[in-house]
């Protein structure tokens, strides 16, 4: 709900939450609230998540003026004493310790205005290479798979609605039924035709529907999607033309391989060999076929070469680059895609380009009007930009947007500690989350429904999200902060334009050229209802760009200079931290269906707080027993860095070596307490999934 002075029309717009972006259009409702009303039921509605997504424009939770530290507590401030204190603190410390002693953590909710400005801000106005954000915890380690493997990383490489034809799809790691459960009504005819295949440790409401469930042992993902190819090629299912045609790399891959028959990887995964050849069956025999991966098989140390093991099945069946057929990422967060094409990540600049190439360097720093050599380098992947505050070597200054550490980093109590030993952290976000609450500086921002901007959802496609009402006084939008600081720091007000659509038109032709090339996307075009999944290059047309978009990757060649698909040689290494005779089970993290990310905003709605208002623990009935639980028992789930209290939930299903625990809770029910921050070598992204751990009873250590 929302005051009755706001102006509300009937606007059609998109849900804040996840990367479905479900279509919804918001109306005024009587004189008190807004009214969600989903755009295309036919496409799935929304889940709960989005019917309540207007109960936090109207929340008393929200945050309406700035905050300043003071005699160590948070006061109401002016915008002017706040972002006054920003910048003369950034200029200090600056001018101390040098540019990269301020860093920048963003977020995979950010628009693409804001994510492209606030990349640019670090480079530009800050000068520092510290910049990174969350989507590095969950969408990098496909982001680099799929790299690898096409040369081209977009999480979908084809429309969401091809999946309505397929007999079948094998979902690793993922669990949409809770995540986005619209996303199933995609899945229907694979569901009718037994052709789901859902690989799980925990017996998910997705896998509940599925044909066949594997419950790999966790960790051992990679070991299991080796079994499954070993499958496919020993049982004569291997695409001979299309490996022939259009992959390399398949003898090297198949070495490894070789050595990983589905007996062998039964003993390491406990799945079943014949469920395995089942798998590889059921795929190899559809007419239409995907291999789907999530976080599931990503948030490993060993993340790139999971999903790597998972594309080496799909190519070895001949699917990607085919029309009805592929793999493809389940990209988590709202704008999971575009946050990671824009240039907030720490080695990247905007059209999905690297930070270390210099025709990239050259193109952007002649956007920004900058020589290239002023444009800093590489900077920390996320958690070490994390682990670094504070210390010697590292930032003692940080600007936080639309992330909450606090609760969604590994060995959070260790970030908690770091963020501490700050000189200066400021954090902008609508409501007082745990790290605004530890902010010396905290800037109260729109909401999703109070703004226009765009977002790039899971398939690629370029969506825009626009205002329906008016924010409440006080308020500013992330780009009119950055504006204003930037400002404040001596830039030219020009460089950092404050209005989203003029922000676009510059993000355009950042990105020309570039991988991820949105130059011939305009917001005229996405007014118009044009559905364009990148590329959509300009051409000489600039102005008015007629390119149709490319909905389809890959159908005549990869993006490899030599046009093929790569196979990657991978072999299983097993989770870094295997449980013990003192840890002796393991714990997986997830999120709950009523829930998004850290719940700061999802916890704040009252719907969905009193559906799931504290953490749990999901154990097997004897696991409980064993640690002297029941149903309904607080517990202790202990690790190597800390202990978690939730409550007994027993649940039949699950296998007696592991724990689950939803990850959306704060203070002493933060999953990410326990959670191990081993990095894959290439994505850097930590071990949230699997880490050792023990149960008992709340009170005993
Ligand atoms: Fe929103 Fe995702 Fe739910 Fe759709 S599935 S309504 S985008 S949270």
């Amino acid at each position: 709900t929302r005051p009755a002075d706001a102006t509300v029309g009937a606007v059609d717009t998109h849900c804040p939450y996840c990367a479905l972006q479900c279509g919804m259009t918001l109306s005024r409702a009587g004189r008190a609230s807004v009214r969600v009303r989903p755009r295309d039921p036919s496409a799935g509605g929304l889940c709960q998540k989005g019917w309540a997504a207007a109960a936090l424009l109207g929340s008393p939770a929200r945050l309406t003026t700035p905050l300043v530290r003071d005699g160590g507590a948070l006061r109401p401030a002016s915008w002017d004493e706040a972002a006054g204190l920003v910048a003369r603190r950034i200029k200090e410390i600056t001018a101390d310790r040098g540019p990269d002693a301020v860093a920048v953590f963003g977020g995979g909710g950010l628009t693409n205005e804001k994510a492209y400005l606030l990349g640019k801000f670090a480079r530009v106005a800050l000068g520092t290479s510290q910049v990174d954000y969350n989507g590095r915890f969950c969408m990098s380690s496909a982001a680099a798979a799929a790299h690898r493997a096409f040369g081209l990383d977009r999480g979908l490489p084809f429309p969401l609605t091809d999946l309505e034809g397929a007999d079948a799809v094998l979902l690793a790691g993922a669990n949409p039924a809770e995540t986005m459960p619209p996303f199933l009504s995609h899945l229907r005819r694979a569901m009718d035709a037994g052709g789901l295949i859902v690989v799980d440790p925990r017996r998910t409401p997705t896998a509940e529907r599925a044909a066949l469930h594997l419950a790999p042992v966790p960790g051992t993902d990679l070991a299991l999607a080796l079994g499954i190819f070993h499958a496919a090629v020993a049982d004569g299912r291997l695409d001979h033309g299309f490996v022939g045609d259009r992959t390399t790399g398949f003898d090297e891959a198949w070495r490894v391989a070789a050595a990983w028959w589905p007996e062998r990887v039964e003993r390491v995964t406990g799945v079943a060999a014949a469920d395995q050849r089942r798998a590889a069956a059921i795929l190899a025999e559809a007419a239409s076929a995907y291999v789907l991966t999530a976080r599931g098989t990503e948030q490993h140390s060993t993340g790139v070469d999971t999903v790597g093991a998972w594309i080496n099945l799909a190519l070895a069946l001949g699917l990607p680059g085919r029309r009805g057929s592929g793999w493809g990422c389940l990209t988590g967060q709202g704008n999971g895609q575009g946050g990671r094409e824009h240039g907030q990540k720490a080695d990247q600049l905007p059209g999905y380009r690297r930070i270390d190439d210099p025709a990239a360097r050259a193109h952007v720093a002649g956007v920004w009007g900058v020589e290239p050599s002023a444009l800093p380098g590489p900077g920390r992947s996320a958690f070490e930009l994390l682990d670094a505050l504070g210390t010697p070597d590292g930032p003692s200054a940080l600007l936080v947007f639309a992330s909450n550490p606090v609760v969604s980093a590994p060995h959070s109590a260790r970030v908690a500690e770091r963020l501490a030993a700050l000189d200066l952290l400021v954090v902008a976000d609508i409501v007082l989350s745990e790290t605004a609450r530890a902010a010396d500086v905290v800037l109260p921002i729109t909401q999703w429904a109070e703004e226009d901007g765009t977002l790039t959802n899971l398939e690629g496609r370029v969506l825009l999200r626009r205002r329906a009402l008016a924010p409440p006084p006080g308020v500013r939008t992330d780009l009119e902060v950055l504006h204003d600081l930037a400002v404040r720091l001596g830039q030219p007000p020009e460089r950092f334009p404050a209005d989203p659509e003029t922000v676009f038109t510059e993000l355009r032709a950042a990105s020309e050229g570039g991988p991820a090339d949105y130059s011939g996307v305009t917001w005229d075009r996405l007014r118009a209802g044009e559905r364009l999944h990148w590329p959509v290059p300009a051409g000489p047309e600039f102005r008015r760009p007629g390119h149709q978009g490319t909905p389809r990757l890959f159908l005549d060649r990869f993006a490899h200079p030599d046009g093929r698909a790569r196979f990657a040689a991978v072999d299983h290494k097993g989770p870094a931290e295997p449980p013990d005779e003192e840890f002796p089970l393991y714990a997986i993290t997830g999120r709950v269906l009523q829930h998004y990310q850290s719940g700061a905003q999802t916890r704040r709605v009252e719907e969905l707080r009193a559906a799931v208002p504290e953490a749990y623990v999901e154990v097997h009935p004897d696991t409980a027993q064993r640690a002297g639980l029941r149903d309904g028992a607080a517990a202790a789930v202990v690790g190597r860095r800390g202990r978690v209290l939730a409550t007994v939930r027993c649940v039949p299903s699950m296998r007696p070596d592991v724990v689950f625990l939803p990850f959306h809770f704060p203070g002493a029910q933060r999953a990410n307490l326990v959670t191990n921050p081993a990095l894959d070598p290439v994505s850097r992204m930590p071990e949230f999934k699997v880490c050792a751990v023990r149960l008992s009873p709340a009170g005993e250590r």
